[in-house]
């Protein structure tokens, strides 16, 4: 085996700092973006389905709308504005 310089050793060390210093920071941001979704989830839907492209709403819910006192829940917010632009046609589409 090679011996390895000295300096090269200082700027692993150097360059591993960094990034432990950074992991702190990450995982209690994921942790609200996991609750907030399962806030979502928990919530009571009008419907069973993404009305606009049939995706259940237990899969996952990324926004919801409310028409006419119902809460109707959407994979995402394209589904939801296409929806929102004439709601009766994805009502009496069933
Ligand atoms: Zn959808």
């Amino acid at each position: 085996m090679k011996k390895i310089p000295a300096y090269f050793l200082l700027i692993i060390t150097a360059c591993n700092q960094p990034e432990q210093k950074q992991e702190p920071v990450m995982p209690p941001m994921a942790v609200k973006t996991d609750s907030a979704k399962t806030k979502l989830k928990n919530l009571a839907f009008d419907s069973k389905t993404d009305l606009v492209c049939g995706m259940p709403v237990k899969a996952g819910v990324e926004d919801t709308a409310h028409y006419k006192g119902k809460v109707y829940g959407f994979c995402a917010k394209e589904c939801k504005e296409e929806f929102l632009k004439d709601p009766q046609q994805y009502l009496t589409a069933k």
